[in-house]
């Protein structure tokens, strides 16, 4: 895998650091960044200021259907199907992006960061793929993300029926919901 031209590789070299800054786990370069594994190893090093964590990626689509990740998910997925309907944007840029927006989000509304650079990344990988795929919830109809062969029709979030245990956290999740609501019907507009 070599690019072609060094303006080309400069931007690799762009969207490498961008990944970097957010915390992406070393595969999620190798997937996205057309750069040698030493390249990325060497900017890695750089940026992070460390080198990369050893081990595998969490591999299971259940993560993101559990309470609260399943609402970060959704969040997270939102922008990016929002970013996405811009013309020609690939893939990495479009993820670079939404990523920027779901942290500004957290910053503004004072919630924890649940969904890493690396789970979003794989989050979008998993959708595309099949493993997780969308649906709306019949109360409030928001986009969320369900695992492959859950039942779409009647589904009910984790906002519309939230467990006792998440009673501490009524609060944060009451923004995150007005919130996520807004940026779902953003998003419908920029699908329409
Ligand atoms: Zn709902």
């Amino acid at each position: 895998m070599k690019t072609k031209s060094l303006v080309g590789e400069a931007h690799e070299v762009q969207r490498a650091v961008a990944l970097i800054r957010f915390g992406a786990r070393l595969q999620v370069l190798e997937g996205e960044i057309n750069l040698s594994r030493e390249r990325l190893l060497r900017l890695y090093r750089e940026v992070a200021g460390k080198s990369p964590a050893k081990g595998m990626l969490p591999f299971s689509t259940d993560w993101f259907t559990t309470w609260q990740p399943s609402i970060h998910s959704a969040l997270f997925f939102n922008m990016y199907r929002a970013v996405r309907q811009v013309n020609g944007i690939e893939r990495v840029d479009a993820l670079i992006r939404a990523y920027g927006l779901y942290r500004e989000h957290l910053a503004l509304s004072g919630l924890p960061e649940v969904l890493s650079m690396t789970r979003a990344w794989r989050l979008v990988r998993f959708e595309e793929s099949g493993l997780l795929e969308t649906a709306a919830c019949t109360e409030c109809r928001g986009v969320f993300l369900l695992q492959q062969y859950d039942l779409k029709r009647h589904f009910v979030c984790g906002l519309c029926d939230m467990p006792a245990r998440a009673g501490k956290t009524r609060a944060a999740a009451a923004v995150a919901r007005a919130e996520a609501e807004a940026e779902a019907v953003g998003a419908g507009e920029a699908l329409a």
